[in-house]
């Protein structure tokens, strides 16, 4: 909580949830990642918290902006990135996505697959194209599961096809899984990178950028490492698997850049109990799955709550969200410790939810609005 948010929550009179970011802290997350990997690029993933005033900041400060969208790469031109400063790094894109991206002068696309090669050098002929590797997000919070990338072996030949139908063979990249707390994480992954390099170059192409994702955490309950250790780590990594022939990287933070620079208000809108004997108080919030805190699916994201209560003796509750969906429970498996003395009307603070929030905020569930926020 830095001063200006809660200077900002003093004085805001608006009913309902909302969601206020501090830009300060999203500048220093950025300056943080840009001395941490001092030759490596930073793409910045839209998907976080697209909004006007970070991107806008970001694009100031020379970020650069990895999208998945059209739109994506609308919002990051309208904040003032130029296109050679975008990324279309969606795996899976629609062929007039990537003629409207290419169009507006995106060159850069990622890919995983024969046949997406084929749209992109149909409609990016001559762009640069990366292909995603398949990792197991061992040690993230919020694994990208199989989804997205391949395997090594086909990468070779995916990047082989990109080279004969005149696309540019860019590279490699693969995603960690997302709040990855091990800063080893990379290495193995550098490792495929690294072999990946060298069959394409047995096979007469020189690829010469490994784009090393996102991952990097923010801190919710536990601790998490510095920036710094993943940057060491990283580099580390690519010494040993790269010599001296180091290739020019690029890092795609979202959570990092802006988890922490975003805290939730919310309210207590009834405290219950299902039985007389219940030992188990049920919470219930004005924002809960639909309304930006879907990353507590399967309870992954534990995010600190502080209560004008704190001090006062706690017990555990179910915590709950407002909508008519049973689906809309954030923690009920590992039950969260709140104070005996919280009340209804009592109003509570989510930390660490600058990402991932306000996109994931429904419409109007319920007839509930979509998440409110404040970038100041
Ligand atoms: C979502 C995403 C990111 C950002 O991941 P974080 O773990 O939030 O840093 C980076 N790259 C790609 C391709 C993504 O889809």
């Amino acid at each position: 909580m830095t001063e200006r948010i809660r200077e900002f929550l003093r004085n805001r009179r608006e009913d309902g949830p909302c969601l206020v970011v501090d830009l300060d802290v999203v500048r220093d997350n950025y300056l943080d990642f840009a001395r941490a990997l001092p030759d490596t690029r930073v793409f910045y993933a839209v998907k976080a918290n697209p909004s006007p005033e970070v991107l806008t900041l970001l694009a100031g400060l020379g970020s650069c902006f990895d999208t998945a969208s059209v739109a994506e790469i609308e919002m990051a031109m309208a904040a003032g990135a130029t296109p050679d400063r975008i990324s279309f790094g969606n795996t899976i894109k629609k062929e007039r996505d990537i003629a409207r991206a290419f169009a507006l002068g995106v060159r850069l696309y990622a890919v995983d697959c024969t046949d997406e090669v084929e749209k992109v050098a149909r409609a990016a002929p001559g762009a640069r194209v990366f292909c995603r590797i398949l990792c197991d997000g061992a040690g993230a919070e919020w694994p990208l599961s199989r989804k997205f990338g391949c395997e090594p072996s086909l990468a070779v030949d995916v990047l082989e096809h990109a080279h004969r139908l005149g696309l540019e063979a860019y590279g490699v990249s693969f995603h960690v899984g997302s709040q990855q707390g091990n800063t080893e994480a990379w290495d193995q992954a550098l490792a495929s990178a690294a072999g990946i390099f060298r069959e394409c170059a047995e096979r007469g192409i020189s690829l010469s950028m490994v784009n090393l994702g996102g991952g990097f955490p923010t801190r919710y309950l536990r601790d998490v490492p510095a920036v710094e250790a993943y940057g060491s780590s990283i580099f580390q990594a690519l010494c040993r698997h790269f010599g001296n022939a180091i290739p020019e990287t690029i890092i795609e933070p979202g959570r990092g850049m802006v988890g922490n620079a975003g805290i939730i208000e919310a309210e207590v809108v009834l405290i219950s109990k299902k039985s007389a004997s219940d030992e188990v108080r049920w919470v219930y919030l004005d924002i809960g799955k639909f309304g930006g805190l879907a990353e507590t699916m399967d309870e992954a994201i534990r995010y600190p709550i502080r209560t004008p209560r704190d001090g006062d003796a706690v017990e555990p509750c179910v915590l709950a969200g407002p909508t008519c969906d049973s689906a809309d429970v954030l923690y009920e498996k590992v039950p969260y410790p709140l104070p005996v003395s919280l009340s209804i009307g009592d109003k509570v603070l989510i930390e660490g939810t600058g990402a991932y929030t306000t996109t994931y905020s429904a419409v109007a569930f319920n007839g509930f609005p979509p998440l409110k926020a404040y970038h100041i």
